[in-house]
């Protein structure tokens, strides 16, 4: 069976204290709940950093602060740093800033869409700049897709030779906006996706495991953590994103998909192709 690489999305931008006392907010319980990840099987992290006040940053120094943590506390996950800046938050080029410091990883919202209450623009020139700074600083994207069209536009951005193959797909289901958390969505999704593709799903809320679930028969990816839900069970508060993964590593085991390493997932989605086996820096750095 395929090697299954498990994504933890510790904080998101809106995941808040006072809807679970879990969440880790600063860059010291960001780091320490991503090692906690790392040791529970996890191959890569998904970071957002929050300001004094726990509201969203795009502060380079901050994502660059839990990586350097994490690198500290002896894990090599993949570090992958949101460019989301909380739907509507911040500005495009905010956003796009960290990705400079040539993280491995990095989000790349392949569409507009509603969010919430809001709405989250992604307009076709921030991604056609951000797809240049990601290719001029050997950053892989992690491809977020929240409905179908939106695997268009990749389409397209790969003709206009933005993106490189492998193409790292995540499907971000159940979102209030996006594509509905269905087995037929996510069946019509990973049909839709170029050749050359691997993808993950993560679903908001209740829709997180049972989309979790899928993924691990169809052979694809998993994203599980705080950031999409912040529940292990019916009311009941998951007390923290390993446990969120720790139960993933374990389903992964009864149905036979051995864990990704984070050195085996650098392959599967790209850094290695980008950066070499070896981590050639970026050049730029
Ligand atoms: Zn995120």
């Amino acid at each position: 069976m395929e090697k299954l690489i498990i994504s933890a999305a510790t904080t998101g931008s809106k995941t808040s204290r006072a809807q679970t006392p879990y969440v880790p907010i600063t860059e010291e319980e960001i780091a320490a709940q991503a090692v906690d990840c790392w040791r529970a099987g996890a191959a890569i992290v998904h970071i957002h950093v929050r300001d004094e006040n726990g509201l969203v940053s795009c502060d380079a120094w901050r994502y660059q602060k839990v990586t350097d943590l994490v690198r500290a506390a002896g894990s090599d996950v993949i570090m992958n740093w949101s460019t989301g800046g909380g739907a509507g938050i911040v500005t495009d080029e905010q956003r796009t800033a960290p990705v400079r410091n040539a993280p491995e990883v990095a989000s790349f919202d392949c569409g507009s869409t509603n969010f919430g209450d809001g709405v989250f623009i992604n307009s076709p020139s921030f991604l056609t700049n951000l797809a240049r700074e990601m290719n001029e600083h050997l950053v892989t994207p992690e491809i977020e897709i929240f409905d179908s069209g939106m695997v268009e536009n990749a389409r397209q951005l790969i003709d206009d030779g933005l993106l490189q193959p492998p193409y790292w797909f995540q499907f971000v289901l159940g979102l209030r906006g996006g594509a509905p958390a269905t087995a037929r969505e996510l069946s019509h999704l990973v049909d839709s996706l170029p050749p050359g593709s691997n993808w993950s799903v993560c679903a908001i809320g209740k829709h997180q495991l049972p989309m979790n679930v899928m993924a691990l028969a169809m052979g694809g990816h998993a994203r599980t953590g705080l950031e999409d839900n912040i529940y292990y069970g019916y009311r009941q508060l998951a007390i923290s994103n390993a446990q969120l993964v720790e139960r993933l590593a374990r389903l992964a085991s009864e149905v036979g998909r051995p864990l990704a390493t984070p050195d085996e997932a650098r392959e599967i989605i790209g850094v290695h192709a980008r950066r070499g086996a070896a981590g050639a820096t970026c050049p730029t750095h």
